[in-house]
């Protein structure tokens, strides 16, 4: 049973990895169950939770729905309001200046820029 909940969130951290799209546990799900078809929507769901708590993905919402991210290198979101897409944005420089933290120690942080992406701008 252990061995079979590892190797089933292995292919879930695979699939994270390999897109860019920030997909929802719906999608997520319909992925793994291309390699197998005898996974549950609720397995995954446990599984997304504990890679989270394990610090192996990240979670953000897009204010309906959690989405899911494989890059765990500090980066900010970029969402569309028209098209939901969620673009990676990199940072570099430190925190801006408004922010005023003294006596706080951060240990990560989650920046969410909403607006309309270039295709839906033109
Ligand atoms: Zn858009
Ligand atoms: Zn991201």
């Amino acid at each position: 049973m252990k061995l079979r909940n590892t190797a089933q969130r292995k292919e879930i951290l695979n699939i994270l990895k390999n897109t860019k799209t920030h997909p929802t546990a719906e999608w997520i799900y319909e992925e793994v169950q291309k390699i197998r078809s005898d996974i549950s929507l609720g397995t995954v769901y446990r599984n997304l939770k504990v890679l989270r708590e394990q610090g192996k993905i990240l979670e953000l919402h897009d204010g309906t729905k959690a989405r899911y991210d494989g890059t765990i290198e500090p980066h900010a979101h970029f969402i569309c309001e028209k098209c939901g897409d969620i673009t990676d944005l990199s940072i570099s420089g430190s925190l801006p200046k408004w922010v005023s933290l003294e006596n706080f120690r951060i240990n990560s942080f989650l920046i969410l820029l909403h607006g309309q992406c270039p295709e839906c701008c033109s």
